[in-house]
């Protein structure tokens, strides 16, 4: 049956009073994102699996065996000691990274650790993704593409390409709106460019969805985000190894994703003092066992400690970049500012149809169901 799914990157359930038009659809939820970042929280709302059924948490992990700097194990820790300027040292490893994953980002890793870290997250619109996605379930679900259009103004470029196709006469579409994400990232939350932006998308979603249930009466369409955003208002600077001292083989390595904390420990005796330090810096919290298990997030591959920094701080520098975004997304999934939408509006749908929708997780069956209506 016709489906329309509309996919608006970071839009906080929190401002969807701010989106009259689709605060009005018959059916709205509030979800609670996993924890982590869009290349987990894309796997929970297309394919229904946490980070602990992908086998990946994170773009990035602990892992030699497919390093960048492999090959260069030996030289890179000296090259690090000699190329102290950061530009020297970025140039190089833009170098050494080049060919490594085309496309995808390469995280602030200081040169020495390129050995040791790899890119194991997959997106789910890749071939790698690990899991069925309702992109490969059903090929008929067409997706518009945003290739080759410049940020900021690729969602006025995507609404027109998805109102031809519906003009076109295409009846099981998927629209990503990815420009707020970045809109916030570097302008906040809390600043005129993202209130503007949110008229537009109120407008172009609204749009959309009614061109789209005129041509199909027995249509229906999703709007849904990943997660929502906060702005930063302080850094953090990560002291660890001057509690631990060097990270290393044989030690412990930690990365710091800008509001996330993933430290393994090899030597056994450095736990107490690093689970100490985490506790007792005040800037986040430490995830214990029972809500790593509860959110998917239990695998030890992921680390023997994950730690997620209260809402409005970043690390600086962290792992994943060298300064702190104007508002950032990540922080702990109860918190309200990073909850995501889901509203649903069409053939079939009331008030109480999202009824149990609490997740992001919980989207996938949704969509799922939906794809899968059999023509009337
Ligand atoms: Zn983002």
């Amino acid at each position: 049956m016709p489906t329309l799914i509309l996919f608006i990157d970071a839009l906080p359930f929190d401002d969807l009073a701010r989106l009259p038009r689709l605060a009005a659809w018959p059916a709205t939820a509030r979800l609670k994102p996993g924890f982590g970042y869009s290349i987990n929280l894309h796997g929970e709302l297309f394919a229904g699996k946490t980070p602990d059924q992908l086998g990946f948490f994170g773009e990035w992990a602990l892992d030699g065996s497919r390093a960048p700097g492999r090959r260069y194990r030996r030289i890179l820790p000296l090259l690090d000691r000699v190329l102290r300027p950061y530009v020297l040292n970025r140039g190089l490893q833009s170098l050494l990274t080049r060919r490594y994953r085309p496309g995808r980002i390469m995280p602030n890793l200081p040169l020495g650790w390129l050995a040791d870290y790899s890119l194991i997250g997959e997106k789910v619109d890749s071939p790698r993704f690990p899991a069925p996605t309702v992109f490969s379930r059903h090929p008929q679900l067409l997706r518009v593409p945003t290739t080759g259009l410049a940020k900021g103004s690729r969602d006025a470029a995507v609404t027109e390409r998805a109102a031809q196709a519906i003009a076109g006469g295409a009846d099981c579409l998927y629209v990503p709106l990815i420009d707020l994400d970045g809109i916030g990232h570097s302008h906040r939350r809390s600043g005129p460019q993202w209130a503007e932006h949110l008229g537009h998308l109120d407008e172009w979603v609204d749009l959309l969805a009614d061109g789209f249930l005129a041509r199909h009466p027995d249509g229906q369409v999703y709007a849904l985000s990943d997660h929502g955003m906060a702005d930063v208002h302080g850094a953090v600077k990560l002291e660890l190894e001057a509690v631990a001292g060097r990270p290393g083989a044989g030690r412990y390595h930690y990365f710091s994703d800008s509001t996330l904390l993933r430290v393994w420990v090899h030597d056994q005796t450095l736990g107490p003092a690093i689970a100490g330090y985490l506790q007792e810096a005040q800037v986040g919290r430490l995830i214990d066992h029972d809500e790593r298990r509860a959110w998917g997030i239990s695998d030890e591959r992921f680390g023997d400690f994950i730690a997620v920094l209260d809402e409005g701080l970043c690390f600086k520098p962290s792992t994943f970049a060298r300064n702190i975004p104007a508002a950032m997304h990540g922080y702990h999934p109860d918190v309200s500012s990073q909850h995501a939408v889901l509203a649903a509006c069409g053939a079939g749908i009331g008030a109480d149809s999202l009824a149990g929708v609490e997740r992001t997780l919980h989207v996938h069956a949704v969509l799922e169901r939906a794809l899968s209506r059999p023509a009337a």
